[in-house]
């Protein structure tokens, strides 16, 4: 399996020869490249929570401050059994990538613990959660680091981050962290944003290619926060989702699958799999996450963790636009097959960065009290996602590169 830092650090080393043509000064040029190998800080720990049996259980826990040239570092954190240092690093990476390409003034972070959440009760997880924040307090705040929701941690983990927070530094700061709920500070859309931003992303690239949503059909790895949005507001823009997949496997229909009939399997019984059991099953196949990755569709969109695509399995692959909803899910050798090939890999620092664009609209809107509504919120996104979309695209063509390597440009 391919070491996400060192992929990182390879798609940097990739676009080398391109800011070779734009920058006269190498020597500095280089020492640049060199400084955004590697994080300005990282910071680890043990996190040490009393359970509800008494049981006192000690988790790994990072977060990686990337590079703040561009402002405060911005990123989520994950709570997850495989979260280690090479993946936060490589994740922090990304963000300074992310938020560059989207034009808005923030730097990379990211954090994460070692833990699989779904073993813990409900109060262990608000425990868990507390020491995460008093892990990072000191480090943190609306003009340092600001951390957000990504795999397993949501709205209320967001919430009980923050109450924590603020009774450390005693003051209410609700722009320190985004992706709250509605109620502290959080902002309309926010939920949806990175489903909606990859919507908007795969709309501005149909357009650009003279292709048409209902030409397009689309097979979604993985079925969260991120799937479950793109997979609704895909539908509902024309594009026809054909399968859907969480860790236990996927529906297929050759028609299009009904999105909101299987969010609510999902939500009932808590994978796909034991939901397949249960269900009628003249509407739906079952498949393999492999097998919805090799799918004969136009669009795959891997939305779920890193390395979904490797040397492994990249030959299955049919699809010809992968768009990168996941961070990370395309290792740099499968990439090269794919481009070679012919096929657009839409980068993950493009196709997800709406959900890091309302997480700054949410921050605009805590520091000067504001609530905007959402068409307010979706609009902004709108001219965001499509502006950067436009910006990567002139690169590419310009330069005569992929579209990762335009994006990175
Ligand atoms: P989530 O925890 O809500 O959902 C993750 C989903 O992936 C779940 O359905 C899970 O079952 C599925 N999954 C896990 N392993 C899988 C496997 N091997 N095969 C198939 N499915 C698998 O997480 P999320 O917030 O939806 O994030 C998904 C990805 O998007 C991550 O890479 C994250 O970093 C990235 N991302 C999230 C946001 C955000 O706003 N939440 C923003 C940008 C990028």
């Amino acid at each position: 399996m391919s070491n996400p830092y060192e992929a990182a650090k390879t798609q940097l080393d990739e676009i080398y020869e391109f800011l070779l043509e734009d920058y006269t000064d190498t020597v500095r040029l280089d020492y640049i490249i060199g400084l955004l190998k590697q994080p300005q800080h990282l910071f680890k720990t043990e996190l040490t929570v009393k359970m509800d049996d008494d049981s006192i259980q000690f988790f790994p826990a990072f977060r990686s401050q990337h590079n703040d040239a561009r402002g405060p570092y911005k990123g989520g954190i994950r709570f997850h059994p495989d979260v280690s240092e090479e993946e936060v690093k490589a994740l922090s990476m990304w963000m300074s990538w992310k938020c560059a390409v989207v034009d808005i003034p923030f730097g990379g972070g990211k954090g994460g613990v070692v833990v699989d959440p779904k073993k813990l009760s409900v109060n262990e997880l608000k425990q868990l959660s507390f020491a995460y924040a008093e892990f990072i307090a000191e480090n943190i705040g609306s003009w340092k680091d600001i951390p957000a929701p990504d795999v397993n941690t949501d709205s209320q983990i967001m919430a009980w981050m923050l109450e924590r927070y603020e009774q450390q530094i005693d003051h209410h700061e609700p722009g320190v962290f985004t992706g709250k709920p509605i109620e502290l500070g959080g902002s309309l859309g926010r939920t949806e944003a990175t489903g909606q931003g990859g919507v908007f992303v795969l709309e501005a690239y149909t357009k650009a290619n003279d292709l048409h949503p209902e030409d397009i059909r689309i097979a979604i790895q993985g079925f969260g926060n991120v799937g479950y949005w793109f997979a609704n507001l895909a539908q509902q823009a024309g594009f026809t989702v054909v399968a859907v997949s969480d860790s236990s496997g996927g529906f297929m229909a050759d028609d299009g699958i009904d999105i909101d009939h299987v969010h609510s399997l999902k939500k009932e019984y808590g994978s796909f799999k034991a939901a397949f059991e249960d269900t009628d099953k003249s509407s739906y196949t079952f498949i393999s996450n492999e097998e919805l990755l090799g799918l004969d569709v136009e669009v795959l969109v891997p939305s779920a963790l890193e390395n979904a695509i490797t040397i492994d399995n990249v030959q299955s692959i049919k699809a010809q636009t992968v768009l990168e909803l996941a961070n990370g899910p395309t290792s740099p050798d499968a990439e090269e097959i794919l481009v070679k090939r012919g096929v657009d890999v839409i980068p993950d620092v493009l196709a997800n960065a709406g959900g890091v664009t309302v997480s700054y609209f949410e921050w605009v809107q805590n520091l000067h009290g504001y609530s905007w509504s959402l068409a307010k919120v979706t609009a902004d996104l709108q001219e965001k996602m499509e502006t950067a979309f436009n910006n990567v695209y002139y690169v590419m063509n310009a330069k005569n590169c992929s579209y990762r390597q335009a994006a990175y440009v």
